[in-house]
């Protein structure tokens, strides 16, 4: 897309994060499969940043970035996509328990953050992820690209809640 072309669809961000196989090389295919897609423009990437995990004992860290796209999508077909590029990558799964299965390792882990200014609840899709506000790793590195970006649900933007959660976190050490 060039300058002088109308920015047609919707901006929206979503979260990546790995911490199995060779994590970059996941997390940058993922990007690519993005890249290819011609219903979606990436915008912005951010950095890789390597996080603790969360969930059980015993996994690796993870590589997490975040990407900022404009989509003539609508949210559930870019959630599809996002689904259809974690399977490519072969996320692991059937471990023993379910929490496992939902905490566990995986190869690529795809998340929509953000579409626009939309609010979704519906079965299969929350909009904006429930947990953006509260994940270091989520917010770390979209404040990198999108601080601007507005939380429409709690009318703040996303520099706004990561300095909310540093504030948080600084008070509980
Ligand atoms: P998880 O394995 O924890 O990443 O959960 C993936 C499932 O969460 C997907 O099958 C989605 O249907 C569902 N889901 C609901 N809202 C979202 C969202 N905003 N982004 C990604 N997955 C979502």
């Amino acid at each position: 897309m060039t300058e002088n072309e109308p920015a047609e669809g919707t901006v929206a961000s979503i979260a990546l994060g790995s911490n199995l196989g060779d994590r970059a090389a996941n997390l940058r295919g993922a990007v690519e499969a993005l890249e290819r897609h011609e219903a979606v423009d990436v915008l912005r990437v951010s950095d890789l940043l390597e996080t603790e995990p969360m969930g059980p004992p015993g996994q690796g860290p993870y590589l997490n970035a975040a990407m900022i796209v404009r989509t003539v999508l609508e949210p559930r077909d870019l959630l599809d996509v996002c689904l259809a590029i974690e399977r490519q990558f072969g996320r692991i799964r059937g471990r023993p328990t379910e929490e496992e299965v939902r905490w566990g390792p995986r190869t690529l882990d795809l998340d929509l953050l953000l579409f626009g200014r939309r609010i979704i609840d519906e079965p299969g899709l929350t909009v904006p992820h429930p947990h953006l506000h509260e994940r270091r790793f989520v917010l770390e590195p979209l404040v990198m690209i999108g601080p601007e970006l507005v939380h429409p649900l709690r009318n703040a933007t996303v520099a706004e809640m990561w300095s909310r959660l540093m504030e948080r976190s600084g008070a509980m050490e």
